[in-house]
């Protein structure tokens, strides 16, 4: 039964992939207003079908599948979309050399599947990429170890695509002339894909968001206590959302405060940092995979990356906070001697570091101790919270989809005994096939445009409507800095469209300043603080406070100080 003072917020939009009515000509709007349009919902008592806390790639999962399939939808964040884990990943769309090792057939499987369909619903952000794998004297894994697991890697994947090619090691160095070629014993070419984490984990949740799903970024939850008919999630401000079911999918921060019980000891965290650099100093082609020293069965992946490289990465049991976890300099010089070991041509040193970012590692616990992070399994596991919440714990970026869709059918199962009859019932999952962005591809003329060109991988499609508005704007239309892709409207666009709240969404997460401009975003960083806190009707005041926290947070996450004033160190070359 539902209760008389509660209003249903029902998702305003279609099903399907229509244009929804609440669009504009650059998508749908996400700023202040939609924020406080949401917040008088939750005052007047609305009831939502569905309220995901979390708005990493989990939670934007489900918060899509669900909203696709007609339920209406709140995602809530203690802080921005893709703030931790999704936005610190080694940026990989892939079934998982690795795994195979481990005997995990069944989620190098599902990852390879998931990835086939990622090629075609999110084209713009999941870019196909032939890896080499090389084979070193010393190496746990030598090259006739490397052609079976690849066998075994392209039947999984059910030959689709060009699958493996061995090569010996003079092809290896025609191929990648700066590996070392002392003990090179041969390689394997592989496909595997790149990603950008955080504008994946964006374009699920807008896509949740164009089929009626609210999002509430920067309110932590507090606990959750079943109430009569729903669960009540209580904010740390003190407000209250209602929600009919609750999935908590909170990534390394999950535990007992919104579980209870079920949640204690569930996940395992595990850090990993990686490093960016010009690519100059590491000229690669292709994406490289090395073997880590020793006994251990870590691999670690050098990634070229437009006009940088980044490198990564480290596995490391972590306890503590995830937010506040940074790269350390024992860290740094871990890396880079391991790449070292296998391109002593590459300029690794710490001075050539543009920027670096680390990141915490969800991974389910096993029973016993845990002796190696790295042989931890990638999969994910349903937990029933004790006020009868779902939570969503481990798995990876790769296999969110198929994540989501096993915790939304259970949550569909749930609701259909209390369904109102007045409602059309619950579809079934739709994102199998659907992509992310629901516009007409590209066409030629249009790869062919400069401006175009560069919004493309990060917006797909709706690159063009972008590209429409700065089109002749000089303000708009100009690279933020020369040799990155980076156009000036985008920096408006996540304002107005991507729901940025603070400096770092705007130039970590939406537009990835911090993590490749030397001056990690620090030239653009007043202009931003100002548009953000002129959005929501701030004073001046709050522009230094802005400041404040982009110069805190990028600092404690890279170990370098944003070039914001004149004045600002900046400790990279
Ligand atoms: C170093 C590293 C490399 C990786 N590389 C890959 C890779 O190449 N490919 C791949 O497929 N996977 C990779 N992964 C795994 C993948 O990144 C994670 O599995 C995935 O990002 C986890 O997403 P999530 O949504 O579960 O967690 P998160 O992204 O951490 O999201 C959890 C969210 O919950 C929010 N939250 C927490 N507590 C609360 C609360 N009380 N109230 C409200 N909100 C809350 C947080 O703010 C956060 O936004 C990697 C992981 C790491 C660490």
């Amino acid at each position: 039964m539902r209760e008389s003072t509660v209003s249903d917020s029902s998702p305003p939009s279609t099903r399907g992939d229509a244009v929804p009515a609440h669009a504009d000509a650059a998508g749908v709007p996400w700023d202040a207003s939609t924020v406080r349009g949401l917040l008088q919902r939750v005052d007047e008592g609305a009831m939502w079908d569905l309220v995901v806390v979390g708005a990493g790639i989990s939670g934007a999962g489900v918060a899509r599948d669900a909203a696709r399939r007609g339920l209406s939808v709140v995602v809530i964040d203690a802080a921005d979309v893709a703030c931790g884990t999704s936005s610190r990943s080694t940026r990989l769309i892939h079934g998982g050399v690795r795994y195979l090792e481990q005997g995990q057939i069944g989620l190098v499987y599902e990852a390879l599947r998931e990835r086939s369909r990622l090629y075609k619903t999110a084209e713009h952000l999941v870019e196909p990429t032939r890896f080499l794998f090389p084979a070193y004297r010393g190496d746990r894994l030598g090259p006739w170890m490397l052609r079976m697991g690849l066998t075994l890697y392209d039947a999984l994947n059910l030959f689709r695509g060009e699958g493996h090619d061995a090569l010996d090691s003079q092809r290896c160095l025609e191929l990648e002339p700066l590996l070392a070629p002392e003990g090179l014993r041969g390689a394997v070419v592989y496909e595997d894909a790149v990603t950008d984490d955080a504008r994946l984990t964006l374009a699920v949740l807008q896509d949740a968001r164009r089929h009626g799903a609210d999002v509430l970024t920067y309110s932590p939850v507090e606990r959750l206590e079943r109430r009569g008919d729903g669960i009540d999630v209580y904010l740390d401000d003190g407000k209250t959302i209602r929600g009919r079911e609750v999935v908590v999918a909170t990534g390394p921060w999950t535990g007992p405060a919104l579980l209870g019980r079920p949640g204690e000891h569930v996940v395992h965290k595990s850090k990993g940092v990686h490093l960016v650099l010009r690519s100059e100093d590491v000229p690669v082609d292709r994406p490289v995979v090395i073997q880590a020293p020793g006994d251990a069965r870590r691999i670690l992946f050098v990634v070229p990356w437009g006009t940088r490289t980044y490198v990564g990465t480290t596995d490391t049991p972590y306890e503590g906070d995830p937010q506040g976890c940074g790269v350390a300099p024992h860290e740094e010089s871990e890396l880079l001697s391991t790449i070292a070991r296998v391109m002593p041509g590459a300029r690794l040193e710490p001075e050539a570091i543009i920027s670096a970012w680390a990141g915490v590692r969800p991974l389910v616990r096993p029973e016993g101790a845990v002796e190696d992070s790295a042989e931890l399994s990638r999969k994910h596991r349903i937990v029933r919270g004790e006020s009868g919440a779902l939570g969503l714990v481990g798995g990876k970026l790769t296999t969110f989809r198929a994540m989501a869709e096993e915790v939304v059918d259970e949550v569909v199962r749930r609701l259909r005994p209390r369904w109102p009859e007045n409602r059309p019932a619950p579809g079934p999952c739709s994102t199998a096939e659907s992509p992310l962005v629901p516009l007409e591809p590209p066409t030629a003329q249009e790869r062919a445009d400069p401006l175009f060109a560069d919004l493309y991988p990060r917006h797909g499609p709706a690159a063009r409507l972008l590209a429409a508005r700065a089109r002749g704007v000089p303000e708009l239309e100009a690279r933020i800095v020369p040799d990155l892709p980076y156009r000036r409207i985008e920096l408006h666009h996540a304002i107005t469209h991507e729901g940025s709240r603070h400096v770092s969404d705007v130039l970590r997460r939406r537009v990835p300043l911090a993590l490749t401009d030397p001056g990690l975003g620090g030239s653009v960083a007043r202009e931003v603080a100002q548009r953000l806190v002129s959005a929501r009707g701030g004073s001046a005041v709050e522009v230094e406070d802005e400041l404040d926290r982009y110069r805190a947070e990028i600092t404690r996450e890279t170990r370098r100080v944003p070039r914001i004033d004149p004045s600002d160190p900046h400790t990279s070359g």
